[in-house]
């Protein structure tokens, strides 16, 4: 039999089947069709004998066995489980550990880094603004060096417990080349946060990094309706990040852990199509006197390393781009939208579109601040010609 395909957009893209099933392999068995959303606080406990040792096992950040009591929710949730499996299955990991939020994620990370005795971290800019803030603000404990993707080797001391880098970075989408700063780390552990690209487009683990951290309040929930954060690495790692959790207790909530394994179920259709859009606004904006240059890696100039197609499979649905009247043409651009809302945060279905300089990275050092000339889109899954006719509507209220 010959199968016809449209298009190229029509091709498997390897993860679809994992996206729609991970988490779910066990639900037909179950007698289910969607996991239920278990809201228990606590659980029965046959014996204080079992319930102490379910708690040893959960404590340590070990899966507890089929029959063991789960005792408390801070400590396990079915359904959060379903989530974490989901994620590994999707980066390649082992297991993963979901947090309230991408930065309790990020928190837990470092709070592992300092507990194992290595507090210095090697920080790879730019950043998310709030990362940026955390690390340069050494409230958990750490240090941190300020590296560009070359001086990683030579930030590296003997306390050093992290290398974490964003790729494609927050807010000017600049790539780098994981493996690279992984032969550099050497036996440092590097993380990566894969948020802008999601395991749809790359899956840093298979380039040598430890850990994969992602603030799921973006592509993955993908609806602007749910906060969450998560970390994809190895057992040894998920485990002492679950002890973590299980201390400090930013858990993800049940209901949240729903949305976004559902979310997790239609990510592989939403970043294609939310890309193919970016790349023609992209495409469109380059060619506008207002402004003064797009920064999109999938535009001429935009990968300088050759990227796109080998760690990255697309250049994503993010687009930044600086203006030529700088900071008053990008606060009049902003105050011109109609259907593309001025708001913070990305990837979701809707496209939002805000001024890193003053909004999300407004707490960075001046010197590491964006300039004020630009501006980073989030490209949703409206038809891609309402939103350049927006952009295009907005250009005529520049001064
Ligand atoms: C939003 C974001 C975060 C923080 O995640 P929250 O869910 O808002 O806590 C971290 N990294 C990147 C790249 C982000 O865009």
């Amino acid at each position: 039999m010959v199968v016809m395909r449209a298009d190229s957009m029509m091709q498997c893209p390897d993860l679809a089947t994992t996206a729609v099933h991970a988490g779910r392999e066990d639900l037909t068995a179950l007698g289910l069709h969607v996991p239920m959303i278990d809201l228990a606080t606590t659980y029965p406990m046959p014996t204080i004998e079992d319930g102490g040792t379910a708690y040893d096992v959960l404590a340590a950040g070990e899966r507890p066995d089929g029959q063991a009591t789960l005792v408390y929710q801070r400590l396990w949730n079915p359904g959060v489980d379903r989530f974490e499996r989901a994620v590994a299955a999707l980066e390649g990991a082992d297991a993963s550990v979901a947090f309230a939020t991408g930065m309790a994620a990020l928190t837990a990370t470092l709070l592992a880094a300092v507990a194992a005795g290595t507090p210095h971290i090697v920080a790879v800019r730019p950043l998310y603004g709030g990362s940026d803030h955390l690390l340069a603000s050494g409230l958990l404990g750490t240090t941190v060096s300020w590296a560009t993707p070359e001086t990683v080797g030579s930030a590296i001391r003997h306390d050093t417990g992290l290398v974490i880098l964003e790729t494609p970075a927050n807010p000017s989408l600049e790539l780098v080349d994981i493996a690279a700063v992984v032969a550099q780390a050497g036996d440092v552990p590097v993380a990566v946060d894969n948020t802008f690209a999601t395991p749809v487009l790359q899956q840093p683990m298979r380039h040598g990094a430890t850990l994969v951290l992602h603030s799921a309040t973006k592509f993955m929930g993908g609806h602007g309706d749910v906060m969450g954060g998560v970390v994809a690495a190895n057992h040894e790692w998920t485990a002492r990040l679950r002890q973590v959790r299980a201390i400090t207790g930013a858990v993800l909530h049940p209901l949240a852990a729903y949305e976004l394994h559902r979310g997790l179920q239609t990510i592989h259709v939403r970043v294609r199509a939310q890309q193919a859009s970016a790349a023609v606004v992209a495409a469109w904006l380059a060619e506008r006197v207002e402004v003064s240059r797009v920064l999109y890696p999938g535009l001429p100039g935009g990968d300088p390393l050759g990227l796109v197609g080998t760690q990255l499979s697309g250049p994503g649905a993010l687009v930044a781009f600086r203006l030529a009247g700088g900071y008053a043409a990008a606060s009049a651009l902003l105050g011109g939208l109609e259907l593309v809302t001025h708001a913070v945060s990305l990837g979701g279905v809707d496209s939002l579109i805000q001024h890193p300089a003053s909004l999300t990275h407004r707490i960075v050092s001046a010197d590491a601040r964006p300039d004020a000339d630009l501006l980073r889109l989030s490209v949703g899954l409206e038809c891609v010609d309402d939103v350049i006719a927006d952009l295009d509507k907005a250009f005529a209220n520049l001064p």
